[in-house]
């Protein structure tokens, strides 16, 4: 795994938090129900590499699909964060690619069984190390984001196509779990999301943050 980067400070993130369904587009493209209140699974850290590195495809899959998705890194330890203050605990903004095995999220899904698995391979989360700070950011909630895979776009949205907002994601996450400085929440990926095979070169952007480009092995 690889550790985060703020200024000179590495950084350790103790979970990645990942949204399920932020966007309705995206909800409609896998026939998935828009939930009523913030939903999340958990990815491990394991699974970070950075930027030139490459996604490894996992023999126990067919079909890898990429999803875009901005990323907010907490900067300090809370818990029942309240909304109005909820941007006062992020220490800043990254890209970060939530690689899924579809195949298997879609088996476990019908058969009623977790799926962790299908999001949790090593390098299934390509990440900007190089955190962007909160106060170059001027709306978290308006931002450009793109996906090309081989120069083709396969994803642009807006982060202001988000269900629950950054602010929302922050306060609802941390009445369930203490966000503790590092952690990641990954969230959500907007429509778009497809098949990566070996060769392929992902290159994503977010408005005023930059850019992340992997292949795939
Ligand atoms: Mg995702």
């Amino acid at each position: 795994m690889k550790l985060l980067r703020f200024k000179d400070e590495e950084i350790y993130p103790s979970k990645i938090v990942c949204l399920i369904v932020n966007y309705h587009a995206h909800g409609k493209e896998l026939q998935h129900a828009i939930p009523e209140m913030p939903l999340w699974f958990l990815k491990p850290p394991q699974s970070i590499i950075g930027d030139g590195e490459s996604v490894v495809l996992p023999e126990l899959s067919k079909n890898i699909h990429h999803e875009v998705e901005l990323a907010v890194v907490i900067g300090k330890q809370g818990k029942d964060i309240p909304i109005e203050h909820a941007l006062d605990y992020v220490l800043g903004y990254t890209i970060l690619l939530d690689i899924t095995a579809r195949d298997l999220q879609d088996k476990y899904i019908k058969e009623g069984r977790p799926w962790s698995i299908s999001k949790g391979f090593d390098t299934f989360a390509p990440t900007r190390l190089d955190i962007v700070p909160t106060s170059e950011i001027k709306d978290p909630n308006n931002l450009g984001l793109r996906l090309t895979v081989n120069g083709i776009v396969r994803q642009d949205s807006n982060t202001k196509n988000m269900i629950f907002s950054v602010e929302e994601l922050v306060s609802e996450i941390s009445k369930v779990t203490t966000l503790e400085k590092g952690d990641i929440i990954a969230t959500g990926t907007p429509e778009g999301v497809g098949q990566i095979f070996s060769g392929d070169k992902l290159f994503a952007e977010i408005e005023g943050i930059g850019t992340l480009s992997v292949d795939v092995k």
